[in-house]
């Protein structure tokens, strides 16, 4: 605690209502995700209630702020961004002393869980949480919160008091909407955010900033885009406001932007002129390719920043087909080779291993990695590329589709491997922990009781495929999808803003396509 500044102290008085913050992954990660700093000062402005973090080491389940027991808390929330952290939450939750099943704890605590990963799919956890958060924290946090002070030490009405729109109450399973903060320039922000005087948060010290939410495109892999629509952007003002004080009470000189969409708007741009102006430093996040252009390469080269991350994702015509990225392919490699010749090294993503895509299709984007390597080397560049399977994403059209089967993703894996060794730097996503992923994030209600075995054991792959087998699971939906017209967990979730009719029409397209593919 001495290490940290910004950090919340509260007196814990006799009636105040505690509140457990979990965020199940390392303290260097909590440090880089905006929603703990967000749903942290969010909470804190309560005067009834403290609220203190918890995160995942092998050390004594005991709270940052005052040190305190996990079973001393009211109320348990749960800030989730991947499938693979639930292990960790069980975790947390078994070794801080709480009853895991939610049927035998009886409300003391309640936890509840959001974030993109229970948001999209609330059966992995359905054993163990009471209500999955659905929503974005600005407008659901008030709202939870409102109900705790009514009804604190009555969880029955807590939780009947929750049947409303933003709220999955997991023994109830009514469909509920996702709700989103409508102006992001209206919305609470935290200026101030948690700095660690010794540990370095995963993506560098400096103030975060997330200039805009969401994104206007509808990639048909990516679940996030969708989450989080519709896209909003911050005014300029609004984002000068919180890098000047932002930057004013967290002593930092540098900032970090959050945003899907990165150089989308003008008004990111002009704040990015302005940090160049006020001789500060800045790091952006991945970037689409197709915004690299002239006057957007020089600003990122004025903030300092000398790698780009930005993600191709497949360049062949099926890769762009089923993926829907939008890109215009033919420019991507013009686009990079310009970024390149300006200075910068590359970080790329690529999804090679789509249902249907041949190893014609692999090779042109091992081609195309392999020319743009050859053309960075030329000027002393650096190129690294992480390659994974497509792994198939809840509230996507490959929930119905799947994901290829693991010895094809291998060999693939292989053959890039092969090919680009000793040229690019090469970070192949475990194909095994793809399957692990999709399982977990595909999962149907009974999955829960699996993942609550396996979180007890501490993870593991042979764990998991210890487990899946002991009790017969299928994971046959990882590799052939849903079928089409059944009642998923998910579907208790209405994300809306055409999130759901989309994916409706998308199948459509997608049943052709790949019926073309296989004939
Ligand atoms: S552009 Fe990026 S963030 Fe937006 S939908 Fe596509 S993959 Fe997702």
């Amino acid at each position: 605690m001495d290490s940290e500044i910004n950090i919340v102290k509260k007196k814990i008085r006799k009636n105040m209502i505690r509140i457990a913050l979990v965020y199940p992954s390392t303290y260097e990660a909590s440090l880089s995700s905006l929603a703990v700093h967000m749903i942290y000062y969010l909470v804190n402005t309560y005067p009834e209630i403290y609220m203190e973090r918890f995160i995942y080491t092998d050390k004594d389940v005991k709270s940052i702020e005052t040190g305190s027991p996990l079973r001393d808390f009211d109320y348990i929330i749960g800030s989730i961004h991947y499938e693979l952290d639930y292990i960790y939450f069980i975790n947390i939750l078994f070794r801080g002393g709480i009853e895991i099943f939610r049927e035998k704890r009886k409300g003391k605590p309640l936890i509840f869980v959001g974030g993109p990963a229970p948001m999209s799919n609330p059966a992995p956890l359905s054993d163990v949480v009471d209500a999955i958060l659905v929503g974005e924290i600005e407008v659901l946090i008030p709202r939870l919160i409102e109900i705790l002070l009514d009804y604190h030490r009555d969880p029955n009405r807590i939780l009947e008091r929750m049947d409303e729109d933003g709220f999955l109450v997991i023994k109830d399973k009514k469909i509920t909407k996702r709700i989103w903060t409508k102006d992001l320039n209206q919305a609470f922000y935290p200026f101030r955010q948690i700095q660690s005087t010794n540990k370095e948060p995963v993506y560098g010290r400096g103030l975060i900033v997330e200039s805009a939410r969401g994104c206007p495109f509808w990639c048909r892999f990516c679940l996030e885009g969708r989450l989080f629509k519709p896209y909003r952007i911050r005014l300029f003002s609004n984002l000068k406001k919180i890098i000047d004080k932002g930057l004013r009470l967290n002593k930092l000189n540098r900032i970090i932007f959050y945003s899907l969409y990165f150089l989308g708007n003008p008004n990111e741009k002009k704040i990015l002129e302005y940090i160049i102006d006020e001789g500060l430093k800045a790091s952006i996040p991945s970037i689409r390719t197709d915004l690299l252009d002239d006057e957007n390469l020089d600003l990122i080269w004025g903030i300092g920043q000398r790698m780009i991350t930005t993600a191709p994702e497949n360049i062949s015509l099926y890769g762009e087909r089923m993926l829907c990225k939008c890109h215009k392919i033919s420019d991507l490699a013009t686009i990079l080779k310009k970024a390149i010749k300006r200075g910068f090294d590359l970080k790329l993503y690529f999804i090679l291993g789509i249902k249907g895509e041949s190893m014609n299709s692999v090779r042109e984007n091992i081609l195309f990695i392999k020319t743009l390597a050859k053309y960075a080397r030329s000027f002393g560049r650096k190129i690294s590329i992480t390659i994974n399977p497509l792994i198939p994403k809840p509230k996507t059209v490959f929930q119905w589709i799947g994901m290829i089967d693991l010895e094809k993703a291998r060999r693939i894996i292989k053959i890039v491997r092969n090919e680009l060794g000793g040229l690019v730097e090469t970070r192949p996503y475990y194909v095994n922990w793809a399957w692990v992923q999709a399982s977990i994030a595909l999962g149907d209600w009974e999955v829960s009781r699996l993942l609550v075995e396996w979180g007890l054991m501490g993870g593991g792959l042979g764990n998991w495929r210890r487990i899946v087998k002991e009790h017969g699971y299928s994971t046959k939906y990882v590799f052939n999808g849903w079928e089409y017209g059944k009642t998923l967990p998910w579907d208790y979730i209405v994300i809306g803003e055409y999130v759901e009719d989309v994916l409706e029409k998308e199948y459509i397209v997608m049943r052709k396509l790949l019926s073309f593919t296989s004939s």
